[in-house]
């Protein structure tokens, strides 16, 4: 993880580290604790605890916990399990910005005291009125030119809870006909009756994001607060209260380009829809682009991690082809993944010339160019399953074109024997419910007989010594390409193939031995991954990662 590509961020921290600026860098990664993390806000934490990591500095894990209602201890534990999931540590303990809450309450009174703060009494209908737009200044609140006595005493009463909610806010005196709408007077504090999940009732009064994000990065030292482009126009303001605060550092805010990949969506309060409307089964359905469900579907952390260095860190937006990250999925598994055979859509065969209860063990490698890994045992019995949609009665087939096993003809079973298709049983609909072959013997790691031309190699798994297997196969959740900006609302684009699953399905008895969470590459199939919480070895559960890429060619 020390060998990071340059951006224009480590260009600044270069910088700031070569003029002595600082001895060592923090960072901090803010979440919102309203919504589980989602696959952006794994490019932020691999940004900002991989800078970190990379010049020996300290990231922090910060929750930005300002707004009660919406926020939940569930969001906190699961946006801490994700992060170590991911691979990352924060330094000393979680931080809160409502720890700040007393600090921030007396800058706020600093801020009245200078005169350079006040309670207004408007509406939110009329501060917006006022508020003017884009092309035109703002007008001043009558209740601008309160005296510091007053906006104090009034503060107070905020804070004692003798106002109602939404009766007045307190506001910077900054200059309300800035072309920078942020600088019109912003919100500092606003009247919130609510429980706080960290604070409890000890306040009625809430600081808002802008008052409190800078101040918190002042007083854990940040240096580098990086964030996402929206905030550019921020900027001004959080400079602004750093510069007539009595803060014990001035960190400096950066910004970079959000990450948005295609058929996806990136929005907590989008996310959260599709769970309270039970569209997936949860936060950490394995169809959701959250850090949970990618888990659960088998998306190895380093993976993301790799992907968010791909896509880099710059200021321009773009949309990232969802391509690219299956690129680091599959290049991370084929790596790392053991290699096992599982027969999703099953037909029996029935070899004729070996006996009843034939009994033999094949040695596989676990990793084919992975030695250290070991190797497997697969048991071969008289009964095997096969794929059905690895046989055909139909001999005119090319043999380029079906690399597989036709009546009368002969395929390679993977590192087992080649065998012969001689005829098939069917029920009264004409399916096919078993097919009779027999082995040409010797084939075991052997090319076979001259005149003996096998079609290809298919896989398998014996009947009786394999274990029954769910396997969920997974598509993409939308079938457009921006859901969240087309014409029509989101849940209109959810693909209603997102999800199939097969609930017979064999696969050799070692694999399901593994733990929760390993990940296979089922041989021509793709990647699967044990499901993390409804698998047991009694009853294992899959999860489709992704497909192969490649197809299935190898010498037989
Ligand atoms: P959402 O709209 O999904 O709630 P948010 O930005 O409001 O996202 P926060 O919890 O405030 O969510 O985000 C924590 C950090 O993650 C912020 O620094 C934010 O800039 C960053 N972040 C959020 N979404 C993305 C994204 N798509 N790409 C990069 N960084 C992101
Ligand atoms: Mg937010």
């Amino acid at each position: 993880m020390n060998d990071k590509p340059a951006n224009f961020l480590t260009a600044v921290i270069d910088e700031d580290l070569e003029k002595g600026k600082h001895q060592k860098i923090v960072t901090r990664f803010p979440p919102e604790p309203n919504g589980y993390l989602h696959i952006g806000h794994a490019k932020s934490i691999c940004l900002n605890f991989g800078l970190a990591l990379q010049y020996n500095g300290e990231c922090n894990l910060r929750f930005d916990d300002t707004n009660p209602e919406k926020e939940d201890q569930e969001y906190i534990d699961s946006i801490q399990e994700d992060i170590k999931w991911l691979g990352f540590n924060w330094a000393g303990e979680v931080k809160y910005s409502s720890s700040y809450f007393d600090t921030l309450h007396d800058y706020a009174r600093h801020l009245v005291k200078e005169g350079k703060a006040y309670v207004c009494d408007l509406s939110p209908e009329q501060a917006r009125e006022y508020r003017g737009t884009l092309t035109e200044a703002g007008k001043d609140s009558p209740y601008r030119n309160r005296t510091v006595e007053e906006n104090l005493a009034l503060f107070e009463k905020m804070r004692l809870g003798e106002f109602d909610e939404g009766a007045c806010v307190l506001r910077a005196k900054i200059d309300m006909a800035s072309p920078n709408m942020n600088l019109r007077d912003p919100i500092l504090y606003r009247i919130r009756k609510v429980e706080h999940h960290q604070t409890g009732d000890k306040w009625c009064i809430y600081p808002s994001y802008d008052f409190t994000h800078g101040q918190s990065d002042a007083l854990e030292g940040i240096t580098h607060s990086i964030c996402t482009l929206e905030f550019e126009d921020h900027r001004p303001l959080y400079e602004w209260f750093l510069d007539n605060l009595p803060v014990p550092a001035n960190p400096k805010q950066y910004e970079f380009a959000r990450l948005n990949v295609n058929y996806t969506v990136t929005s907590k309060r989008k996310l959260k829809r599709l769970v309270d409307e039970s569209v997936v089964s949860g936060w950490d359905d394995p169809r959701m682009p959250t850090i949970s469900g990618m888990r659960r579907r088998g998306v190895p952390a380093a993976a993301l991690r790799n992907f968010s260095d791909m896509v880099g860190t710059n200021r321009s937006e773009g949309v990232v082809d969802l391509g690219m990250l299956d690129f680091a999925i599959r290049e991370e598994l084929n790596e790392t993944a053991p290699r096992a055979m599982c027969v999703l859509n099953p037909v029996k065969v029935v070899i004729s010339n070996v006996v009843a209860d034939h009994f033999e063990e094949m040695a596989a490698p676990v990793h084919p160019n992975k030695e250290e890994m070991g190797a497997r045992k697969l048991p071969f019995t008289q009964e095997l399953y096969i794929d059905r949609a690895d046989f055909s009665e139909d001999t005119t087939l090319s043999r380029k074109k079906f690399k597989r096993l036709v009546l009368g003809e002969y395929v390679r079973l993977r590192s087992a024997y080649v065998i012969k298709a001689d005829a098939v049983v069917k029920d009264e609909s004409g399916e096919i419910t078993e097919i009779k072959a027999s082995i040409v013997e010797g084939t075991v790691g052997e090319n076979p007989p001259e005149g003996i031309k096998p079609r290809g190699v298919i896989h398998w798994v014996s009947a009786s010594k394999s274990v029954k297997a769910k396997v969920r196969l997974y598509d993409r959740l939308f079938n457009h390409e921006t859901p969240d900006k087309g014409e029509q609302d989101l849940m209109e684009y959810l693909n209603p193939n997102s999800l199939a699953v097969l609930e017979d399905c064999y696969i050799e008895p070692d694999a399901v031995t593994m733990p929760a969470e390993t990940s296979f590459q089922f041989e021509r199939e793709g990647y699967f991954v044990l499901d993390r919480h409804e698998s047991s070895s009694d009853s294992p559960v899959f999860n489709k990662t992704i497909g192969l890429k490649d197809v299935w060619e190898r010498k037989v």
